[in-house]
């Protein structure tokens, strides 16, 4: 499979990527990873590094997670949600005109992807006296944004991608007026790869159009679900140890959940 945007190294876009088989294994460490309280860049991270089997060729390391762009993150959290077998999920949502809740479903593998432009990851910005040079941002400059203050991120992330040499670069970003600072926003978003993260859904009640924002981390709330009763399940019926029973590929563990549910169906 292909990243929208991929790692670039030494001048070489590199898109390829894979995950390992769903096991109880990979399921159990993502709600474990995701419970440990991480600020989000750091929990992205350590789950993409455990679900991932190669990432542009090479071993998922931190540092090759943290260089991916966030489009690429978002992209791969997704992807890793489709993967576990939850593309298909119920929402639910408030009507904002008629205030009535109402509940739709959405397949995931649906949604169209942005692929980067022949540019990625850079970015070229004319402005009024120059032209600047930018890079997409990625998972490291998440991690430097994580503690900032709202107010702080446009200016902080700006430093961080620009590529354009200059010798007071803090002086030339505070020169920046608004319109500038948003024309060069606009370029970063415009260049991104991207998942789509809003939607326009109808009400089932009165029809009207309601904005939706799918959550890219939403994997991050996934929890362990029915995983620790089926591993109780498991184990009773075949006195298997839990690092045995979570080692089984997905289909294996659910097609001996069957069998153990159709013989107790048999004894009742
Ligand atoms: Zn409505």
């Amino acid at each position: 499979m292909l990243l929208p945007g991929g790692l670039w190294h030494e001048g070489q876009r590199k898109r390829g990527f894979a995950f390992k088989p769903v096991t109880g294994a990979l399921e159990f460490g993502i709600a474990e990873i995701a419970g440990l309280g991480y600020a989000m860049p750091e929990a992205v991270t350590k789950i993409l590094q455990l679900a991932l089997a190669q990432l542009g060729g090479e071993a998922p390391s931190e540092q090759r997670v943290e260089e991916l762009c966030i489009a690429d993150r978002q992209f791969l959290m997704r992807e890793l949600q489709i993967h576990l077998g939850d593309s298909e999920i119920w929402y639910s949502q408030r009507c904002r005109h008629c205030n009535e809740s109402f509940d739709f479903e959405l397949d995931l593998r649906s949604l169209p992807v942005a692929e980067g432009d022949e540019h990625y990851p850079f970015v070229e910005v004319e402005l009024d006296k120059l032209e600047i040079r930018l890079r997409l941002p990625t998972g490291c400059d998440q991690l430097v944004l994580a503690d900032k203050e709202e107010v702080e991120i446009p200016a902080v992330l700006l430093k961080l991608c620009l590529l354009t040499q200059s010798k007071e670069v803090d002086a030339f970003i505070a020169g920046l007026t608004q319109e500038e600072v948003a024309s060069i926003e606009k370029a970063m978003e415009q260049a991104s790869p991207g998942i789509v993260t809003d939607v326009q859904v109808n009400c089932s009640n009165c029809s009207s159009i309601n904005p939706v924002y799918l959550d890219p981390y939403r994997l991050l709330n996934r929890g362990y679900g029915t995983l620790l009763s089926q591993i109780h399940c498991l184990a009773r019926a075949y006195h298997w140890s839990e690092e045995q029973i979570l080692a089984l590929p997905v289909q294996r563990r659910a097609a001996y959940l069957t069998m153990i549910d159709a013989d107790r169906g048999m004894s009742h």
